[in-house]
Order: structure tokens, then sequence, then C-alpha cells
């Protein structure tokens, strides 16, 4: 028998299928071919300072290390670079923004992250009329190289099954669960916002979150650092630049909008003034999250088979390596998940209406 079944090979599943491997653990996957999948839209920045209010992102002095170390780990492995470095530069978007800016800056924990503040001018002829600053311990990852390359070591080891996970075709008992030929000790679902279609989840809240992103060209060469006016622009090899993002909260379509694409450029075209800006591609994701933005691991509280691995939000690069990390050691060794992101524990519930 399979001790672990594990339903999508986004990063959430390919993470924890790569650790439990790692582990000697013998792991199936299924996926459909990234039919739908998040991570390989997405622009891959690992930010840990967030929003309008530049918050820090959940848990970001555990997570970080542990996802830089991962993205070596896998650079060593397939012998190419995925994560870059690159401080980001963070231009301040009006008023609030600097009020926040000044608490943030008093206070201990931020400091790692935080660069010095430049004055207006400093970083022309960007717009940079409210000041900016850089984030330290940023960058961006290529995800789809690296699903390409676990894609490709998975099926190589026989661990990789490409097909339609249909739920009614799963059975489970006391004893294990059944899914066409495949026998498994449990079951772990990763599969991003289409947990909203699992009947063993439906009930919790999972919020799917519609994001655009364009690839645009210019006629003048980009800056070759990231930079985030509330839409980031991430300079790209050939010469594009990647913009985003939207947020449709509660959409779960497919459709590239114009006025996705107008958001987008609109403020692209603020920060970059003396650009003449052209889209030359624009694509379209599903972010999952959940209704507190803290992920969850573990087993449904009614289900000890039934697991779920999901609800990254748009940090899916920073959260997923570590708690890919606790939820290898629960399966392995029976180590608590940590509390706040345990789902048997901790499970996501909807508001009463
Ligand atoms: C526009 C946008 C921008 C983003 N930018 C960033 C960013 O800059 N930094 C960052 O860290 N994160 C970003 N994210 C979020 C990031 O993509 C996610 O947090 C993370 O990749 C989620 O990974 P996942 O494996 O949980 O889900 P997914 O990547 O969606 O993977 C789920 C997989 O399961 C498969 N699947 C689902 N159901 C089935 C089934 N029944 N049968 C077979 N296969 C199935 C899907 O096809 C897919 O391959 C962004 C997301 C979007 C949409």
């Amino acid at each position: 028998m399979t001790p672990t079944l594990i339903v999508g090979q986004g990063m959430a599943g390919s993470v924890l299928a790569w650790m439990l491997h790692q582990r000697g653990h013998q792991v199936r996957v299924i996926d459909d071919g990234h039919r739908t999948s998040s991570s390989r839209v997405a622009a891959g920045m690992v930010n840990p300072v967030q929003g309008q209010r530049l918050n820090l992102a959940w848990r970001i002095e555990d997570c970080l290390p542990v996802a830089q170390d991962f993205f070596r780990e896998m650079e060593a492995k397939f012998g190419r670079r995925f994560f870059h470095t690159a401080p980001i530069l963070r231009l301040i978007d009006n008023d609030k923004e600097r009020d926040y800016l000044e608490q943030r800056r008093d206070d201990e924990r931020f400091r790692p992250y935080l660069g010095n503040f430049e004055p207006a001018g400093s970083n022309s002829p960007l717009n940079d009329e409210f000041g900016g600053l850089q984030i330290n311990h940023s960058g961006y990852v290529e995800t789809n190289p690296l699903l390409d390359c676990l894609r490709d070591y998975f099926t190589d080891q026989g661990i990789l099954c490409n097909a339609e996970f249909q739920h009614d075709e799963l059975t489970v008992d006391d004893s294990h669960v059944q899914w066409r030929d495949i026998s498994a000790e449990r079951v772990i679902f990763a599969e991003g916002f289409r947990i909203l279609q699992n009947p063993w989840f439906a009930d919790f809240n999972f919020q799917p979150n519609k994001g655009e992103i364009l690839t645009i060209a210019s006629n003048h060469a980009f800056p070759d650092y990231p930079i985030n006016r509330s839409k980031w622009i991430i300079p790209q090899p050939d010469g594009t630049a990647w913009c985003g993002s939207t947020y449709g909260r509660g959409q779960t379509d497919f459709e590239a909008t114009n006025e996705g694409c107008a958001e987008i450029l609109a403020k692209v075209a603020a920060t970059l003034p003396t650009h003449t800006l052209s889209v030359v591609g624009q694509r379209v994701g599903v972010r999952c999250a959940t209704g507190d933005h803290i992920p969850r691991a573990g087993f449904h509280p009614d289900h000890p088979r039934i697991g779920v691995f999901n609800g990254f939000g748009s940090k899916g690069n920073v959260f997923i390596p570590w708690l890919a990390q606790h939820l290898t050691e629960h399966l392995l060794t029976g180590a608590p998940l940590p509390e706040d992101c345990d789902f048997r524990a901790r499970p996501p519930r909807k508001k009463r209406a």
C-alpha cells in the first residue's frame, strides 16, 4: 500500500511530495497537467512586507529561512538558479502609506526587512513623489521551470500520475483510501482553489481570489530590480517585465479582462512616467486563501485519512516550504503541527449568516 497519495502537483503538492520522498517515504501524486495551477501563473515574488499597511507576512521569521534553504536545495539538485534574491524597491504611494512606514520603522521586528528611507527624487526618473525604501530578504522564484523539473523528476520516479481526480472515485474506510488501482493509507488534498469542489472540504472557509498579470514591453529599458508601488513590476531576462496584480475576491473564472489590464497598466504607467508601454501578454490564475489568511495543513476533524495542504493566498513561495516541513514531520513521526495552521485544531469556519 502507498502510504501517502497527494492530489495536486502545484507548489504545495510538489514541495510536500519532495520532502516526503527525500525522507524515504513512498508517495504518489495525481495532477491533471496543471490545468488550473495558480503556481504556474504566479509572479513568484518573495516579499516579507505586504500590502498598503506594510505588514509583515505571517510567521515570516520562521518561513523565510526554510524557503531559502528549499530553493537552494532545488538549485543544487537540478543545476540551475530558481530563486533570485533582489531587494524590492518599495515606493510609497500616498500619505497613509508614509504614516504606516513611520510606525514600522520604530518596530524591532521590521528592522531586518526595511532598508533606509530614500526621499522623493532619489529614484528619478521613476515617480517616487512620496519616497521609497528597499525591502531586504526579498526576490522572486522562477516557479515554472521549478515545477517542470519536479514534474519530470516525479515522472521518472514513477511518482506522478497524470489524471483528473474525481472525488467520487475515492473510497474511504477505516483501514485505507482507494483511488482507481492505488491503495493508500491517506490522501492529502493540495488542489489549490478547486478545494471548493471537494465534498470533504466544501463547508470550510477557503476563499478564491482571481488575479491577472500583464507582460509588458517599453521603449526604454526597465529598471533591473523589482519595484512595488501598489502594483509590482518584475524585469524579465528578455527585456519585458511582468506586472500585477489584480484581486478579484470570490471570482473563479479564467477570463483575461480589459478592466484588469487597464487597472494594472494605469498604475505601472504612473510609476514609469517616461516609458511608453505596450501589453504583450496577459494571464490569469486563481489563488486560494483562508478567512484569516493563515494556511492550513493536517487532517479533517471527522476523517482521519483525509488531509489538506492549502490556503496559501498570495504567499505560496514563502509559506509552503515551512509548512510542508511541519506536515512531513507530522506524517512521519506524529509531531504536532503548529496549532495556528493545524486544520484539525483550527479548521477555517465560515461565518454564520
Ligand atoms: C495572479 C497571481 C499572482 C501570484 N503571485 C504570487 C507571488 O508573487 N508570490 C507568491 O508566493 N505567490 C503568488 N501567488 C500565489 C501562489 O500561486 C500560490 O500561493 C501557490 O502557488 C499555490 O500553490 P498550490 O499548490 O496550493 O495551488 P496550485 O498551484 O493551484 O496547484 C494545484 C494543482 O492541483 C491540480 N488539481 C486540482 N484539482 C485537481 C483534480 N481534481 N485532479 C487533478 N489535479 C487537480 C491543479 O491543476 C494544479 O496543478 C500568485 C497567484 C496568482 C493567481
